[in-house]
């Protein structure tokens, strides 16, 4: 049986003050929580979080991370820095990654190798575009995002690694994909782990993500394949992101 997870995404928001109350709001209304609760936090907030979730049942991670492990690239944070941090997770391959900054499978295989080098779990978002759904290639895009993460890291890895699905289209729009539509997606990735390494498929935990909103979540999460959420805007609210919890349980 696996449990389920929740992830906040923050995004590239956030300040000393803001954080301090969300983390607090989190903190004081998780009651006994079943499921196990993350946030991935800008870079400079990761000391904030160690400081203020230590011992406590959130875990924190970041949203990104060099393939490199040290060196001259300018603006890049590497994986033995999340380490200094305790960093549980990382994000690779969020969407906006690839878009904005041009990230190819092959790099983000590479980033996904690399945090579970560390000893960090890497949470592996995958998903299509709206120009792609339409065009019937959902399974395709994902399929060949998926295929160059799980070469990389091998078929012992395959319940070491986080997958998130996230439809590009649904992503910060407040268009979400049906319950049935996500949990198509999931099966599929769950037999494409399962055709990898049957056993430990059973194990690995598949997230959705896109406008997951407190009004959604149970639903979506109810789907046998869909594991948890990431969230991103209604992570920012503590009342949002505590709702968000309570459906995953
Ligand atoms: C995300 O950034 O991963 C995300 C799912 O964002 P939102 O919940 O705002 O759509």
């Amino acid at each position: 049986m696996r449990s389920k997870l929740v992830v906040g995404n923050w995004k590239m928001n956030g300040s000393r003050a803001a954080n301090a109350s969300l983390l607090t709001g989190i903190l004081e209304g998780l009651d006994n929580a079943r499921a196990k609760v993350a946030v991935c936090v800008p870079a400079p907030y990761l000391y904030q979080c160690q400081e203020l979730l230590q011992g406590s049942p959130v875990a924190w991670g970041a949203q990104d991370v060099s393939c490199h492990p040290v060196g001259a690239y300018t603006g890049e944070v590497c994986m033995s820095m999340l380490q200094d941090f305790d960093c549980r997770y990382v994000i690779v391959g969020h969407s906006e990654r690839r878009a904005y900054h041009g990230e190819s499978n092959e790099l983000v295989a590479k980033k996904a190798k690399a945090a579970l080098d560390a000893g960090l779990t890497p949470i592996v978002c995958i998903g299509e575009t709206l120009e792609q759904r339409e065009a019937g290639q959902t399974m395709e895009v994902v399929d060949a995002q998926l295929d160059a993460v799980l070469e990389a890291v091998g078929r012992e890895a395959v319940d070491k690694i986080v997958l998130a699905y996230e439809p590009v289209w649904a992503i910060g729009t407040g268009k979400t994909a049906t319950p049935a539509m996500a949990q198509e997606v999931h099966a599929a990735l769950r037999e494409k782990l399962r055709a990898c390494n049957a056993d430990a498929a059973q194990n690995t935990l598949v997230l959705y993500g896109g406008s997951m909103k407190p009004d959604n979540a149970a639903d979506l999460m109810a789907q046998p394949d869909i594991d948890g959420g990431l969230i991103g805007g209604a992570a920012l609210k503590a009342a949002d992101f505590l709702a968000i919890i309570r459906a995953a349980q």
